[in-house]
């Protein structure tokens, strides 16, 4: 017996076993309501055919033909290329992923329908694994929404449970309108909202619908950031009753780190270490958010604030996002911090076997004082013996959860290390406010001196030899570079063979340079290794795939070729772009993009050549784009909400920021049920 939506568990649902809630509860599933707020991360529009020849490459298109030729191709990878053909043109699909029987229904149907997102490819413009159907329906009327799954679920699986869901609330299973005497949360009735973004109707206007500007989805974004917010504004209050080790004020280890370091702080470095330093005198936790564009020196803020636990005999956690960042810092850190007798251990998913166990074992008995890792850090085997402070580095690549949950790590006893946390996200101050409502924030607004400043050309593919020569020419007099291979970014195994075919082929016209590959795939041996080579010297040219997008750190390297840049984010080609120019060496950035731009593309891309300032490319982003492209801002960062955009909504903070204060006030029970509606159990979990 269904009581309440909240309530319910999906087993009750006929069809769902504990198979299924299992890989459920992996989305944050566990609950009839958590279905309805699980919502759409876009549409796509299904409700006409293209003709053929009118396919473009990135976008998503319905195709109806016959498919004329269907074969086995053996390239790099082996694939089935289907050949489907309509009145005005023909496209191939590739499957790599195929059977027997599956060549035959393409081939022997007189009509196939397919779904999918045309890029280039070998074979001209390709669909890779269509969704198909050789059994005509009419059309989809309305947009057809594509849900954030996991595996083991598909769309359609997801799709029929959003409808079982919905066809209770048609039995009058509804929920609460949470907080209806705020007219923000009364405009539109909470069912009648998520009804109408799951299930939206033939009439309403499509276009509001795509930017997520539909009034029901403007509601449901207000609530999503209400319950953000509050959340953020709770853990704050939480954390400032809470106990921190209190530090002395920094010693001599930290005057002789800081002399050490071959270079002058910057004045926003020295103004930012001092705020630290404060912090972490006070009995409180320390939670403070470190923001300052790619290249702006934050790691040194991190050794010295590593070097003040040190020194009050607390260790440290550093956290970074690739194993190829971990093991720099690692090496660097090390470095640092040897002659000064404060001892360093890392860990990441690579340190297996007795070496890992000796590793945790130092962890645990406090032989190490400056840890650094990837997630492995905070497994359940892992246990500090003190941790005073805990950074993490380049936090947009990691989510609200995993912050939290790091958080929770690092308490006993009511006790909470100090905290911070480094992003090079550019994102305006306003917004830093309400994302991150429980932190104070520190910004760093000055480069290093000595820099010179990139320049940026954008080149058509079709000058790629010339390009190649230049390279040659450049690294025969010394310097290093690196080639960037973007292609397919949604899929890392196709990206990593565009990696290794791009090495290959680089290799066979550039004899006389040493060039090296490195990719997610490789081992993380073979990762460090090719990475230590470039950095001593060793390797002229690296072609990489955006795996060395965070904060990898070669000061001599000054020059950099990203092939089709026009697939990837502004906020993305600027870390990347800024993985050159850290030394003194003149630095140039090329644009390889593959023709023909559109209109939008070639302005973004100019906006990369006019700048290198981060908060103006964002800014520049935004204009250009406009807001409401649902997934670029999602693919932008940390800032995973399920529905709002933070740019698009950002005229809604102010109320939100106001009503929250309200709620938290005089209202708790609605502030904590609208929390617990959007918020994973981690996230509410950390708020009890
Ligand atoms: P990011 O903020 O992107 O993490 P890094 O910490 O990697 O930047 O610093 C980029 C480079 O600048 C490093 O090689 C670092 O040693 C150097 N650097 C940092 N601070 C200074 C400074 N004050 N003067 C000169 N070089 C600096
Ligand atoms: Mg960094």
């Amino acid at each position: 017996m269904i009581e309440t939506l909240d309530q319910t568990n999906i087993q009750t649902l006929k069809g769902i076993g504990p198979a299924l809630a299992t890989k459920l509860a992996r989305i944050g599933i566990i609950t009839l309501q958590d279905v309805l707020f699980h919502l759409p991360l876009r549409y796509e529009d299904r409700t006409k055919l293209t003709p053929i020849h009118a396919a473009q490459p990135g976008t998503n298109i319905v195709i109806q033909g016959k498919v004329v030729s269907c074969d086995l191709v053996f390239g790099r990878r082996r694939s089935l290329l289907a050949k489907i053909q309509d009145s005005s043109g023909t496209i191939a699909l590739r499957f790599f992923h195929f059977s027997k029987a599956q060549q035959n229904i393409l081939l022997n149907a007189p009509v196939v329908r397919c779904i999918g997102e045309v890029r280039r490819g070998s074979a001209g413009f390709e669909i890779y694994h269509p969704e198909y159907s050789t059994k005509l329906k009419a059309l989809d009327k309305t947009l057809t929404p594509i849900y954030p799954v996991t595996e083991g679920i598909n769309q359609t699986r997801f799709r029929s449970l959003v409808n079982a869901v919905i066809t209770l609330m048609d039995d009058g299973k509804v929920l609460q309108n949470l907080g209806a005497q705020y007219p923000e949360l009364n405009k539109f009735d909470i069912n009648s909202a998520l009804r109408l973004v799951h299930h939206p109707t033939p009439d309403i206007a499509i276009d509001a619908l795509l930017d997520g500007n539909h009034p029901a989805q403007q509601r449901l974004c207000f609530e999503e950031l209400l319950a953000h917010h509050t959340s953020m504004r709770l853990l704050r209050q939480k954390c400032l009753k809470l106990l921190a080790p209190q530090f002395c004020p920094p010693g001599t280890a930290y005057e002789t780190t800081r002399k050490n370091l071959g270079f002058k702080l910057t004045n926003a470095q020295a103004r930012v270490a001092a705020e630290i330093n404060l912090d972490m005198q006070k009995p409180s936790p320390m939670l403070r958010l470190l923001q300052g564009d790619v290249g702006s020196g934050k790691t040194v803020i991190a050794l010295l604030a590593s070097t003040h636990a040190a020194e009050n005999n607390y260790q440290t956690a550093i956290m970074a996002p690739t194993e190829i960042l971990a093991e720099q810092h690692y090496i660097n850190f090390s470095n640092w911090l040897r002659p000064l007798g404060i001892t360093t251990g890392w860990l990441t998913g690579k340190i297996k076997g007795k070496k890992r166990q000796a590793q945790i074992d130092q962890i645990k008995h406090g032989e190490v004082a400056v840890v650094i890792g990837t997630h492995a850090l905070f497994q359940k085997e892992v246990n500090f013996s003190n941790l005073g402070l805990m950074i993490i580095d380049e936090q947009h690549k990691f989510g609200v959860e995993q912050r939290l949950a790091l958080r929770q790590k690092g308490e006993s006893d009511g006790r909470l290390p100090h905290q911070l946390v480094m992003t090079a996200t550019p994102i305006p101050r306003t917004l830093t406010m309400s994302i991150y409502a429980d932190m104070d924030c520190s910004i760093i607004d000055e480069l290093p001196p000595g820099r010179s400043p990139i320049t940026t050309s954008v080149l058509s593919d079709i000058r790629r030899e010339e390009v190649i020569q230049h390279i040659e020419l450049a690294c025969q007099n010394k310097a290093q570079a690196y080639w960037v291979c973007t292609l397919i970014e949604e899929s890392e195994t196709l990206q990593c063979q565009a990696a290794e075919s791009t090495a290959e082929q680089l290799g066979s016209l550039l004899p006389s340079l040493n060039i090296g590959l490195i990719h997610g795939r490789m081992k993380a041996t073979e990762k460090s290794a090719v990475m230590q080579s470039f950095k001593q010297g060793k390797i002229d040219l690296l072609v990489a795939t955006t795996v060395i997008e965070v904060g990898v750190d070669v000061p001599n390297a000054s020059l950099m070729v990203i092939e089709n840049p026009e697939r990837l984010g502004l906020a993305q080609l600027h870390q990347l772009r800024g993985r050159i120019g850290r030394g003194s060496n003149k630095s140039f950035c090329i644009l390889l993009y593959h023709p023909p731009l559109s209109d939008i593309s070639r302005q973004r891309l100019q906006v990369m050549r006019q700048t290198q300032d981060g908060f103006l490319i964002a800014e520049k982003d935004l204009e250009i784009r406009g807001p409401g492209d649902l997934l670029g801002t999602r693919q932008s960062g940390s800032l995973q909400f399920r529905l709002a955009d933070l740019l698009r909504d950002s005229h809604m903070l102010p109320k939100i920021r106001t009503l929250a204060d309200h709620m938290l006030k005089n209202d708790k029970t609605t502030a904590y049920a609208i929390m617990n509606r959007w918020l994973s159990s981690a996230e509410a979990l950390s708020l009890i």
